[in-house]
């Protein structure tokens, strides 16, 4: 067994979270050791969809996203059962850019990968990390892995929703706080070179008006060249969760949708996968003995859509920041300790009534005969559907100019804070 000299911090995982994390802790002087099980570029099921938040952060961490290979998009198009579709422009904000974009995961995550290498961070793929090391006072002070041990006095857990070292730290899964399960592959479509994302609220688990209702919603996301990435997720406020197939629904799904759609075997590109996204703070808390949670890890998944990139690289630059606080005041000094405590309180500041919220949120929509009401008689109210967009992406003005951002600010200030 190797056993490595040590690093400042060491990241377990070089997901959108991991990646970030080591960008701006390399920038910020200290040293990096980012691991990763799979050889890179890896896929990544997912809906490959960057809203307006993730650009935010991208721009922060130096990545251009105006190159071709970033598919731009418009906003987003809410389908009904109404006729009309409702086309929500992203909003123009003072602290967000007013486009979104599609990029596959293979991709993207390599893109950010390189940019962490660029910075600073050592980089080694093909390491599977397999539980924490600890001194003798009980606290983390590195990994055991397949290829030897690492030490540093800061790891962060980015292993995404498998948390296996946030569990081998004893930090388990929160059953009180939401979870999903969502299943994407990918179509040859006339909605592929399309500006907008496409989202259907109404999930018909057959077809529309003659099968079940389910809460949770299916989407097609463009990624330019024909191809779209097509998908849907389910909360596990669903009667149905954990007890149907979500391959077979998927499959239940797209063959009532119109041919014209190309939504059919002869089009598929690839299998169907899944994965599960875990919501609202659903593993905390996010830092314990020098083991600070990132991303899916920390289960940072946004319950009102299911977005978990932007959170996961937010998560990452906030950590980063407590980090480098705590080596500039003594990283084993009981002031450096604070600033690693304070992590959980600054997330918990920044979504804990947002996220609490969409626990509520997420109970009502597990009812599919309120979700129809809300879809059929609620959203049509002029002002509606532009409130529910910059609600469920979480995208307002800081300052609050217009009504929507005022309601936005107001829920999520007085629902009480779920803690992180
Ligand atoms: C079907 C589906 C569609 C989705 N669509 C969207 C979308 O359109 N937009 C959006 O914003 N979010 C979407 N999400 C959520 C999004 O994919 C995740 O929230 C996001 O990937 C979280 O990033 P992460 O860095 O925390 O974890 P991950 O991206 O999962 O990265 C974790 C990394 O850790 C590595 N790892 C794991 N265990 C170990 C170990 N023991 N040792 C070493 N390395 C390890 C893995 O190889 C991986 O590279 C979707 C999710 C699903 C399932």
């Amino acid at each position: 067994m190797t056993v490595e000299a040590e690093t400042d911090v060491i990241v377990v995982g070089a997901g959108p979270a991991g990646s970030a994390t080591a960008i701006h802790l390399a920038r910020a002087g200290r040293s990096v050791l980012l691991l990763d099980k799979s050889t890179f570029p890896r896929s990544k099921v997912c809906g490959d969809g960057l809203t307006p938040r993730a650009i935010r952060e991208l721009d922060l961490l130096g990545v251009d996203t105006h190159g071709e290979q970033w598919r731009k998009t418009a906003g987003l198009i809410i389908h009904t059962s109404r006729p009309q579709a409702y086309q929500l422009p992203w909003p123009e904000l003072d602290a967000f850019p007013s486009y979104g974009a599609v990029r596959r995961r293979e991709e993207f995550d390599d893109v950010l990968r390189r940019h962490a290498v660029a910075a600073g961070a050592r980089f080694r793929d093909g390491v599977l990390v397999t539980g924490p090391l600890r001194d003798d006072t009980g606290r983390i002070c590195g990994v055991e892995t397949d290829a030897g041990q690492f030490r540093a006095p800061v790891v962060v857990a980015a292993d995404g929703n498998s948390a296996r070292l946030a569990l081998a730290a004893g930090i388990d899964r929160d059953p009180s706080r939401p979870m999903g399960v969502a299943v994407r592959t990918y179509f040859r479509s006339p909605f592929g070179d399309d500006l907008w994302l496409h989202s259907w609220l109404e999930l018909w688990d057959g077809a529309p008006g003659r099968s079940t209702l389910l809460p949770g919603y299916a989407w097609s996301f463009p990624l330019g060249d024909g191809v779209a990435n097509v998908g849907l997720g389910l909360p596990s406020t669903a009667k149905a969760f954990g007890k149907i197939s979500y391959r077979d629904l998927l499959q239940r799904w797209l063959a009532a949708t119109p041919s014209g759609w190309g939504f059919t075997e002869e089009n598929r590109l690839e299998p169907i996968g899944s994965a599960a996204l875990p919501m609202g703070f659903n593993r905390h808390p996010a830092y314990r003995d020098g083991l600070m949670l990132v991303g899916d890890a920390a289960g940072v998944v946004s319950p009102f859509n299911g977005e978990g990139i932007s959170s996961a690289l937010e998560t990452g630059r906030i950590a980063a920041e407590h980090i480098v606080a705590a080596f500039d005041r003594g990283v084993r000094a009981p002031a450096g300790e604070a600033e690693l405590k304070a992590y959980p309180r600054h997330l918990a500041d920044l979504w804990g009534g947002y996220y609490c919220f969409g626990r509520l949120f997420l109970a009502v929509v597990g009812q599919p005969a309120l979700m129809r009401i809300a879809a059929r008689h609620i959203l049509p109210v002029p002002g509606v559907a532009g409130l529910m967009h910059k609600l469920m992406a979480n995208l307002t003005n800081e300052r609050p100019v217009d009504l929507p951002d005022r309601i936005v600010h107001l829920v999520s200030r007085i629902v009480p804070a779920d803690r992180p």
